[in-house]
């Protein structure tokens, strides 16, 4: 009798014990779930285009950013405004920044400061004439300003941190390689969209790194988002620098 009724209190309590135990089986998985990271914050990266204008590549590019929902910023060359008026209209319309990378493509650190400002200055005329009155920044042709020379600039200047040197292989399989090794959370990425191939792996790159997070912004917004102000004279390589 007494081993029945103790048998018995045993099931009841190995019943009582079994049912609280499950509800705190199931709160397992949702704790879980709740601990798996949720990147809350985009990876923001700028795609940078020199040397443009040129139609046949600057205008497949523009297709293929406003496909992608993807802003760039374009550095252009005064002298090859002219010919491509319309994709300087269509770059600003479409919400991409657009920058001066002075009239001829001339290394200013080799020019007297008087030289240097008409190259900066004739574009930047041109610029406001087309596109309307705001600052464009300068990207320097090769990077290069003499030490000093920056406050002659009177806007900020954008170097870059991610140089896949696309003008030297015009390797689309290459190019595309290479800024994939080296991009990060607020790289400024160096290309030319005078080359289709630069064209056709920016596309391919915002297609890979899209699925991976990626965001793709104009250097002023890039900066703004990483809580940098950006000051007339001073060079932005990344939004981490
Ligand atoms: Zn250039």
């Amino acid at each position: 009798m007494w081993k029945r009724i103790l048998l018995l209190f045993f099931l009841v309590a190995l019943a009582t014990a079994l049912l609280s135990a499950q509800p705190r089986g199931r709160t397992i998985p949702a704790q879980n779930a709740a601990a798996i990271p949720v990147d809350a914050s985009p990876k923001l990266v700028a795609f940078t285009f020199d040397d443009g204008p040129h139609r046949g590549s600057t205008d497949r590019l523009l297709d293929g950013l406003r496909e992608r929902g993807a802003k760039g910023t374009f550095f252009l060359v005064g002298q090859e405004i002219d010919e491509a008026r319309d994709l300087v209209e269509r770059m600003r319309d479409e919400g991409h920044q657009i920058g001066n990378h002075t009239w001829s493509h001339r290394r200013l650190d080799e020019l007297s400061d008087d030289e240097m400002t008409q190259e900066i200055g004739k574009t930047d005329a041109l610029l406001k004439a087309i596109a309307g009155e705001r600052e464009y920044w300068l990207r320097p042709p090769y990077g290069f300003l003499r030490e000093g020379a920056e406050k002659l600039v009177g806007v900020p200047v954008v170097k870059w941190s991610v140089d896949p040197r696309d003008w030297e292989s015009r390797d689309t399989e290459k190019v595309v390689r290479a800024v994939s090794d080296a991009v990060r959370p607020g790289s400024i990425v160096l290309l030319h969209d005078i080359y289709p191939t630069s064209v056709e792996a920016a596309l391919r790159l915002m297609d890979a790194l899209s699925a991976d997070g990626y965001q793709f912004v104009t250097v002023e917004e890039l900066l703004q988002q990483n809580g940098i102000t950006p000051r007339a004279g001073v060079s932005y390589r990344s939004a981490g620098e």
